[in-house]
C-alpha cells in the first residue's frame, strides 16, 4: 500500500493562541519500525491547550492531539509486533526496556519514556511538530509500532481513545505512582478528566475513603458514580479544613494534585497526613514555582512524587483498562461528554477551556 501523493487532513496550531486549523498534510509511507494509523478517534486534553497556548513550549506550528485510537492500515520495514487491521491505542509514553531502569524491574523511571517523533513537515514545508510526539488530531498519524497496543476491537473508538492519555494517567497515579491501599484515605484534587480516573484508580485499589475536591458542583456529582466516598466543594468550603475534617484531624494518606499548579499543590500539601504521599498528576505551567514550608514538609514526612502519564506500562496497563471498561467495571460512558467532528475540533476545545466538559472526542 503506498500512499504518495496524497494528503490527509490534520489539526494545526500556527502560534500561542492561534486559531486551530484543519490543513492538508502531505502523507508518507511508513519507513523504519514505524506503523500508519487511520485514526478513527482523538480525545481532546488540557495538554494540548497548554502547547496550544505556548506554556508548554513554543515550537510552533504544533500538530496537536495525542490521545489516538485507530487502525494499522501499513506497517513498516522493520515494525514488529503490529499488523494492519489491528485495532489500537497510540501510548505516547513506552519504556525503552534497555536502560538501567527498564532492565531493572522500574519501567516508570525510564528517562527515554516519552515519544520523540520528527516533524510532520506540513503542506508549505513548514515542519510541524507533533504534540507529545504524537500529533494524532488527524486522519492518519505515523509512530513507532512500539508505542501502539493492541485492544479489544469491543471497545469502541470514542472509548479507546480515552485510553490514550487521561484515563491512564490519573488511574495509574493512584494505582502505580500513589500505590493506593485499602487502609488509605485518599483525597483528589480536581475532578475532571484526569482526577475522575485517579478517583476509579484509587476505588479499584480499595481505598477506605476517597474525597473529591472541586469547585464545581456537577463534577463532583460526576466524582461519585466513578467511586468518591465524600465530595468538598471548594468554592463554598476551605478544602484543607474539610479533608482535615473527614479524617478525623489526621489529613488525607495519599493527595493526588490532578490540576497541578502553585494554588492546589499549597492546598494538597496543607491537607496531607504524616507519612502521606503527595502526587503532582496535573503539568504545571512553564515559570511556575512554589514556597515550600521546609518545617512543615519534614515534621510531616512522608513523600513527594510526580506521575507522568500514571507512570503506566502501556503493553500491561492499556489492555488492563479495556478490560474493566469491557466487564463493565470502569464505566467511561459517564466520562465521555460529547463527540466532534475534526472540523469541529475548535468548538470542542473551548467547551473543555470553559470547563464544560470531562472528555470529548473528535470521531474522524
Ligand atoms: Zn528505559
Ligand atoms: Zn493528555
Amino acid at each position: 500500500m503506498t500512499y504518495r501523493a496524497t494528503t490527509y487532513r490534520a489539526a494545526v496550531v500556527r502560534s500561542a493562541h492561534g486559531p486551530v486549523a484543519i490543513e492538508d498534510v502531505p502523507l508518507r509511507d511508513p519507513v523504519g519500525d514505524e506503523v500508519a494509523i487511520d485514526v478513527t478517534a482523538c480525545g481532546l486534553c488540557h495538554s494540548d491547550v497548554h502547547f496550544m497556548h505556548g506554556t508548554s513550549g513554543t515550537d510552533f506550528p504544533y500538530v496537536v492531539g495525542h490521545e489516538v485510537a485507530g487502525r494499522v492500515s501499513a506497517v513498516g520495514p522493520n515494525a514488529t509486533g503490529a499488523r494492519v487491521g489491528d485495532s489500537v491505542v497510540v501510548a505516547p509514553m513506552v519504556p525503552c526496556g534497555r536502560c538501567k531502569h527498564c532492565t531493572g524491574g522500574r519501567p516508570a523511571a525510564c528517562a527515554a519514556r516519552l515519544l520523540r517523533r520528527p516533524a510532520i513537515p506540513l503542506a508549505d514545508g513548514t515542519p510541524g511538530n507533533p504534540v507529545l510526539g504524537v500529533g494524532g488530531l488527524a486522519e492518519r498519524v505515523l509512530v513507532p509500532a512500539r508505542n501502539v497496543v493492541a485492544i479489544d476491537p469491543g471497545v469502541p473508538p470514542e472509548i479507546a481513545a480515552l485510553l490514550g492519555c487521561g484515563v491512564p494517567s490519573g488511574y495509574g497515579a493512584a494505582v502505580n505512582t500513589a500505590e493506593v491501599g485499602p487502609a488509605d484515605d485518599v483525597a483528589v484534587i480536581g475532578c475532571g478528566a484526569v482526577g475522575v480516573a485517579a478517583i476509579a484508580g484509587a476505588a479499584a485499589a480499595g481505598a477506605a475513603r476517597i474525597i473529591a475536591v472541586d469547585v464545581n458542583a456537577a463534577k463532583l456529582a460526576v466524582a461519585r458514580e466513578f467511586g468518591a466516598t465524600d465530595t468538598v466543594d471548594a468554592s463554598t468550603q476551605d478544602a484543607v479544613d474539610a479533608v482535615r475534617g473527614l479524617t478525623g484531624g489526621a489529613g488525607a494518606d495519599v493527595v493526588l494534585d490532578a490540576v497541578g499548579g502553585p494554588a492546589t499543590f499549597g492546598v494538597a500539601n496543607g491537607m496531607r497526613a504524616v507519612g502521606s504521599r503527595l502526587v503532582v498528576v496535573g503539568a504545571p505551567k512553564v515559570g511556575d514555582t512554589v514556597d515550600l514550608p521546609l518545617r512543615g514538609l519534614f515534621l510531616t514526612g512522608g513523600s513527594i512524587r510526580v506521575s507522568i502519564w500514571g507512570d503506566c506500562v502501556a503493553a500491561r496497563d492499556l489492555p488492563l483498562l479495556a478490560g474493566r471498561y469491557l466487564d463493565g467495571s470502569l464505566p467511561l460512558d459517564k466520562y465521555l461528554t460529547g463527540t466532534f467532528s475534526l472540523a469541529s475540533a475548535a468548538q470542542g476545545y473551548e467547551q473543555l477551556l470553559a470547563g464544560q466538559v470531562l472528555r470529548s472526542v473528535v470521531l474522524m
